[in-house]
């Protein structure tokens, strides 16, 4: 008796062990995304994705105050047109076929809901470059923009770029602002045979680069801190425009804000779209649509690298071995592996001690 109530004893010890070690594990499922959770940035940015929890149950056939905003954000990303001249709050069919679209293109769980998931995805900070939908190759994930465009001229090619000296912000020095912008390019120079060079030259550079405020002459108007982060166009036409309203970053040893956004990782994935790139649906790619506060995504995945060398084919000096690095440099991959080993550790030694106790 004794001993087989020490065993189980041992055993209900190791087994609330292994919950105790689980538990971040759970609570890192659980964590609620930063519109949700974080004071400062819900003050900023809820203002449109307030109390979004009333949303987690809507079904088809419900209406719930905010729906009609979600289908504008729909509308205005590529996944619902706009049939009346605005549209209503209630839960159609039309509508759970574009949150089965946008759940397919984003890499979530395609439930046709309102979950939690697709609502915490909807609040983050995005590219105001429409989602390409995928119709061609559903085993790809990267996707180009209609018609295929890239830059037509002979390999290798040499695109300049220039800083609009009209449209600039004083909150970062021009020369760190220079360096993150050169090691961007660099980034893609490094896989495909084109590379870039700044032009002081503006009025001619290939690609040109400013920040700008609200509405800005080209229909895409900018809404402040955080929403849309920047936008640019596709092959010809080289403009790259970042939203002066937001608090940009090159070291966040510095920059403290719980809203600063990592200029090099939006540097890096506009760059994707200046050569011809649209939104992939894989998380960990620099071409994903949306970045956190705070998040750093600067290293190509794969996923990119695949997508630009079928537009320009490789560098002769790239190296594919090094795409491994790359993915696993990704903190979101890299993360996701700690906390899977961190699973596979806990459960083995459950079994081991079983087993031996
Ligand atoms: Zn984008
Ligand atoms: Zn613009």
């Amino acid at each position: 008796m004794f001993p087989s109530s020490s065993k189980s004893n041992s055993q209900l010890s190791l087994f609330i062990i292994f919950l105790l070690r689980s538990l971040p594990c759970f609570l890192a499922r659980k964590t609620p995304g930063f519109t949700l959770d974080n004071p400062e940035i819900s003050t900023v940015y809820n203002r449109t994705w307030y109390n979004v929890e009333r949303f987690f149950n809507a079904t088809r056939g419900s209406q719930v105050i905010g729906i009609s905003e979600i289908k504008n954000h729909f509308h205005r990303f590529g996944y619902l047109t706009l049939q009346n001249d605005t549209f209503s709050d209630k839960f159609d069919t039309r509508f759970e076929a574009a949150i089965r679209s946008y759940q397919l293109k984003l890499g979530l769980a395609t439930t046709g809901k309102l979950d939690y998931a697709t609502v915490t995805q909807i609040t983050e900070p995005r590219c105001g470059v429409p989602d390409t939908l995928h119709t061609l190759h559903a085993t790809r994930r990267y996707v180009f923009f209609p018609g295929k465009p890239r830059w037509s001229r002979p390999m290798p090619m040499t695109l300049t770029y220039g800083f609009s000296p009209d449209n600039w912000i004083n909150s970062l020095s021009i020369s760190d602002i220079r360096v993150v912008f050169k090691r961007a390019f660099a980034k893609w120079a490094s896989v495909i045979p084109v590379s870039f060079s700044e032009t002081e030259d503006y009025g001619f550079a290939d690609i040109k680069i400013g920040f700008y405020s609200g509405d800005h002459g080209d229909g895409e108007p900018f809404d402040g801190v955080l929403g849309v982060l920047a936008h640019s166009f596709s092959p010809e036409s080289g403009r790259f425009h970042l939203d002066a309203a937001e608090t940009w970053a090159v070291d966040f040893g510095t920059q403290k804000s719980e809203v600063a956004v990592d200029l090099e990782s939006v540097a890096t994935h506009e760059i994707g779209h200046l050569l011809g790139l649209g939104h992939s649906s894989v998380k960990e790619a620099v071409m994903y649509p949306s970045l956190k506060p705070r998040d750093r995504k600067v290293d190509l995945t794969v996923d990119d690298v695949e997508g630009v060398q079928a537009l320009y084919g490789s560098n002769p000096k790239f190296r594919p071995g090094a795409l491994l690095e790359f993915d696993i440099s990704t903190n979101q991959a890299f993360d996701f592996r700690i906390r899977t080993s961190t699973w596979a550790s806990n459960l083995a030694l459950v079994v081991i001690l079983y087993l031996y106790l």
